[in-house]
């Protein structure tokens, strides 16, 4: 059997990709680490992500992308358990919204939502499955729409 001689060289040639190793390697870990990985993975089942503490820094980390989302905002008990003490939803800009509230909540869980209307949806279940204690009223939807909550019929 004949060796290619020249294929040999070439696989024992030292790796020169410096670059691309922190790009498969670190940069995932580093996503990770960071919080941007997780909050992909949560978006497939659509369940709101967290809690992290309300900083805008943390805001800035989780919330990387513009765009439409449900939140929940409260803190953690003794036992472990988040417990949502106001519920709501950004039509376009999530992470925004989020920031007008640090200081005022000790945390936060968030989730995308596609479009406007997901996100109303979200708030809405999340506002009769949890009742946070701050919100006065149900949610509302905006004018000139036709938007359901998905509980109850107060729109119907
Ligand atoms: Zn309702």
């Amino acid at each position: 059997m004949k060796y290619d001689k020249s294929r040999i060289k070439s696989i024992k040639k030292p790796p020169r990709e410096g670059n691309s190793f922190f790009t498969r390697l670190l940069t995932p870990l580093i996503n990770i680490l960071s919080g941007k990985e997780l909050i992909v993975n949560h978006m497939a089942n659509s369940g709101l992500c967290g809690p992290y503490t309300l900083t805008s820094e943390n805001i800035d980390i989780i919330v990387t992308r513009i765009s439409p989302g449900a939140y929940a905002l409260g803190y953690t008990d003794n036992s472990g358990t988040f417990i949502i003490q106001y519920v709501g939803r950004s039509d376009n800009n999530v992470n925004n919204r989020l920031k007008s509230w640090v200081g005022k909540y000790r945390q936060f869980k968030v989730s995308y939502f596609n479009s406007p209307k997901e996100a109303f949806e979200k708030e809405c279940t999340l506002y009769h499955d949890f009742g946070g204690t701050d919100n006065k009223e149900h949610p509302a939807r905006p004018e000139n729409s036709y938007w359901l909550c998905p509980i109850c019929k107060i729109f119907g």
